[in-house]
């Protein structure tokens, strides 16, 4: 069986589903995920600490890191973001 997509991503981590989300967002229709451990045993956003900062060196990150904060309380009830510090 054969199908064509638009956008394959390969790999639905945070940066796998992000770019999907991100896409989506701008109308990008057909966009796949696939992904080989649907379980997510092995996966590290299954696995990490759940710890997010901003405190980086380069102001790009710094920058990233803060529209990553703004973004989880924005939608803090989808993920459950609890921030604590
Ligand atoms: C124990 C641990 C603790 C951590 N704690 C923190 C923390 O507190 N704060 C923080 O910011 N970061 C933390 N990290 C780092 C952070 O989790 C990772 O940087 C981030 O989750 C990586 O996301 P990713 O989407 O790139 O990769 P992943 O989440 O690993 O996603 C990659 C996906 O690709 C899939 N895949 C791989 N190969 C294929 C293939 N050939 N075909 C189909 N699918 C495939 C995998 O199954 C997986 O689901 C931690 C990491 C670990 C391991």
């Amino acid at each position: 069986m054969s199908r064509r997509v638009n956008v394959l991503i390969v790999g639905g981590g945070i940066i796998g589903t992000s770019i999907a989300w991100s896409l989506a967002r701008r109308g990008v229709n057909e966009v796949t995920v696939v992904d080989l451990d649907l379980a997510g045993v092995y996966a590290s956003s299954e696995l990490n600490a759940g710890g997010a900062r901003a405190t980086w060196w380069q102001p790009v990150n710094i920058e990233s890191c803060r529209a990553t904060l703004d973004f989880f309380v924005e939608h803090q009830q989808q993920f459950g973001f609890r921030p604590l510090g």
